[in-house]
């Protein structure tokens, strides 16, 4: 036969049955009861859609095959249905005809299925799933089978695991005296599939094995519907079966253990998304949930609480042990005890990389950002939103992970790092080439990021470590010094609190690497703002100090170059640490300067911060230092990119602003299709990227460069790192796991399509 083919037939092409037609041959031949039938094969819909003929031979004597084969006449014991069959899966697209009863009507189906192909439902899909629209459908013309013939009838739909856990064994409903549509239409409320195996053992029993055959043939845990005639067993379709992320993981490593697939395999098969999902707390249910405004998705989890907005009262509500969300317009240093006391933190400014997001992030703790339509009034403490007023005191519930807010405390669900995760990413280990470090300023957060599995720390920023109020007071003293005495006094202060952070980070990471970056924030950072200090001095340094665009301001290596003390003390207070942690473990510190823009600024770095051994980095976050990375490379140990800032500069978009003001509308008209701060922007940054890597290595090989920007901990974006050869990304501790995943299956993807790494050029 040539364009219509018997399910006995020997032909598994996809491209010739579509998927639905290509399962039924193989499940016929893995000797499963199937309801007999043929496939008018998607090559006889080419011809038809030119000719409007079908191959009226070949299905003729198809059918004749088909009364032999059931014993029975088309309308007389032999009912056939019509269903679409595409080599891709489109569900629910295209038309199904049923109970057809003679020849004639048998024709026109077999037409209206295959032009359903061109109905508007589908070609819509097609465009919204970036389907091409000329590779057409196969019809399925099959032996029908009664689900609702007698009291030992029925129909139902197993998985061959529970999709929700992954547990093994069948999983499933089943419908006594009905047919598939009623079970699909949802007219009648199944019961569990357990309900079969009391009524009638020996078809359960059969089901199970067919559900074995199954997997054991696709590898995969699979989505089964089946029929029961008259106490016999029919299977009608099977397809891998959606799954939880949760359930994604176990699957995958039961079957490893189970010698169905391999490491590889198993590795491949985990989304990042599932596995980040698995690592947070979410809602239960959220769908039946109606949010009440929507922010960005800054950092994920869900978390519920009572609302407010001062920082004393957050810290004081959680010492009562009472869950609390901070509500601020934006966060700065200043709120850190409250952001560390919330259980979770919305702003209604600021973007992805915001003060609130960063933070919150390294926490891990759920954070929306940039809520715009949350009308914050700090004064009455309350918000107003979609014409709710949010008082303080009455909860919410918000969830960072998608940026959806509610109102009240809805039910959560634990967040399960099982031993099943640890095991797959265990082997993902085994597989990547890019290392994974993390972004940590302190201790707690090294002890953290180690449970994740990092292999270091790629970014400590000590400006962080000033937060606390005895830091703050101490960095707020030396930048209100009068005297040289008093600055003195103060920069002592200070060399001894780095020195004691330094101290405990070394001991915490037991001879693994840490990168600690120098001071890069503008000074009046650490003051109050102008508003909130009554002494006048305060208030007038704030005002010297400000800036019109700090972002691209006195910060950074810029600092440490009119103010050489306060780097000469960093560097001091980590030489001090490392002689006295030596005295009992190894240490492997090198420290890396912000906002390198030439090689004179690290030339005066080194001439002023002597004498110290410590390796030197630069951070490559300007345009600037890409551009002159074969330059660099001549007094720089490593180069470390800060993806954040060089998004900032190759879009001139600030990062404290972009995301609130426009970004939203640029992603809404399609403008950009991704927000250059979450997803490294492959074909600009990028691009500089690789022109630096290229430089840097055409004349040292094996200089070493990470990557440290926020994007090191995103999924695409690692996948992308990868490919340009960087020899680690460093990111938020809880993004640890999906950086190990995404490396792993970036180094079996180009394994598997044989290319080496895309070797950078500029
Ligand atoms: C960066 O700019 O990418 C970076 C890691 O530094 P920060 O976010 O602290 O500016
Ligand atoms: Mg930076």
């Amino acid at each position: 036969m040539a364009s219509v083919y018997r399910f006995v037939d020997d032909c598994e092409d996809k491209s010739l049955l579509g998927n639905k037609g290509a399962n039924l041959v193989i499940m016929t031949k893995l000797g499963l009861p199937v309801p007999p039938g043929f496939v008018v094969s998607i090559e006889a819909y080419v011809a038809y859609k030119g000719s409007r003929h079908l191959p009226t031979h070949d299905i003729d004597s198809a059918l004749e095959w088909l009364e032999k084969e059931t014993g029975g006449k088309l309308g007389d014991g032999l009912l056939v249905s019509v269903r679409s069959s595409a080599a891709v899966s489109m569900p629910g697209m295209m038309d199904t005809v049923l109970n057809i009863k003679d020849k004639a009507s048998m024709m026109s189906a077999i037409k209206k299925v295959l032009d359903s192909w061109d109905n508007l439902r589908a070609v819509e899909y097609r465009r919204l799933n970036r389907i091409p629209s000329d590779m057409g459908t196969a019809a399925i013309v099959q032996a029908m089978v009664m689900g609702n013939k007698d009291k030992r009838s029925g129909t139902g739909v197993i998985f061959t695991r529970n999709p929700s856990t992954g547990e093994p064994g069948i999983f499933g409903e089943y419908m006594n005296q009905a047919q598939g549509e009623d079970l699909v239409s949802g007219t009648k409320t199944p019961g569990p599939v357990s309900d079969l195996r009391s009524a009638m053992p020996k078809v359960y029993a059969k089901l199970e094995e067919a559900a074995q055959k199954l997997e054991t043939h696709f590898q995969d845990m699979q989505d089964v519907e089946f029929t029961v005639e008259s106490g016999k067993l029919y299977v009608l379709q099977t397809r891998s079966g959606k799954r939880s992320g949760q359930a994604a993981v176990r699957i995958a490593v039961d079957m490893v253990n189970q010698g169905l697939i391999t490491r590889e395999e198993a590795v491949m098969r985990v989304k990042a998304e599932e596995l980040k999902a698995l690592l947070h707390k979410r809602i239960k249910s959220p769908e039946e949930h109606a949010p009440l405004a929507h922010g960005l998705n800054a950092a994920p989890g869900a978390a519920c609480g009572k609302v407010s907005f001062k920082i004393g009262e957050v810290v004081r509500m959680a010492e009562k042990s009472e869950r609390v969300i901070l509500v601020r317009p934006d966060t700065s240093p200043d709120d850190i005890q409250g952001i560390a006391a919330a259980d979770g933190v919305l702003t209604s400014r600021g973007g992805l990389t915001s003060h609130a997001a960063i933070v919150t992030r390294a926490m891990g703790k759920p954070c929306i950002c940039g809520a715009e339509e949350i009308k914050i009034d700090l004064d009455a403490e309350q918000f107003e939103v979609a014409g709710h007023v949010v008082k303080k005191g009455m909860e919410i519930t918000i969830d960072g992970t998608t940026g959806n807010v509610y109102l009240g405390s809805l039910p959560l669900e634990e967040a399960d790092v099982t031993a099943e995760v640890a095991e797959l990413l265990s082997w993902a280990d085994g597989f990547r080439r890019l290392g994974v470090r993390a972004n940590a300023d302190t201790a707690e957060m090294i002890r953290l990021a180690k449970t994740f599995g990092c292999e270091g720390v790629g970014l400590c920023r000590t400006e962080r470590q000033f937060n606390a109020p005895e830091r703050l007071s101490a960095i707020r003293a030396f930048i209100m010094a009068s005297t040289a005495a008093e600055r003195m006094e103060a920069l002592e202060r200070l060399r001894q609190l780095q020195k004691e952070d330094f101290v405990a980070i070394f001991r915490e990471l037991q001879g693994m690497p840490i990168i600690i970056r120098l001071l890069d924030l503008p000074l009046h950072e650490f003051l109050p703002s102008e508003a909130d200090t009554p002494d006048p001095r305060v208030k007038e340094r704030v005002r010297e100090l400000r800036e019109i665009n700090p972002m691209i301001g006195h910060r950074g290596v810029r600092l440490g170059v009119t103010n050489p003390e306060i780097y000469q003390m960093q560097v001091e207070a980590i030489g001090e640490a490392k002689a006295e942690v030596e005295q009992e473990m190894p240490v492997n510190v090198s420290v890396m300067v912000p906002q390198v823009i030439t090689v004179q600024e690290l030339l005066w770095v080194k001439k002023h911060v002597k004498g110290s051994g410590l390796r030197f980095g630069v951070m490559m976050e300007t345009v600037r230092a890409c551009m002159r990375a074969g330059k660099l490379i001549h007094v720089a140990d490593f180069f470390s990119f800060g993806t954040n800032d060089l998004t900032q500069a190759v879009y001139s978009f600030s990062r404290e602003d972009a995301e609130k003001k426009f970004l939203g509308t640029y992603l809404r008209l399609g403008i950009l299709q991704d927000n250059p701060f979450e997803v490294i922007d492959v074909k600009g940054v990028g691009r500089l990227m690789e022109t630096a890597v290229f430089w840097a290595r055409r004349n040292r090989r094996d200089l070493e460069i990470g990557v440290c920007g926020e994007h090191g901990g995103e999924a695409r974006s690692v996948a992308y790192f990868h490919t340009i050869g960087v020899n680690y990304v460093s990111c938020s501790a809880f993004r640890i796991p999906v950086a190990r995943l995404v490396a792993a299956q970036a180094a079996i993807e180009e394994k598997m399509e044989k290319t080496p790494a895309a070797i950078s050029s500029p």
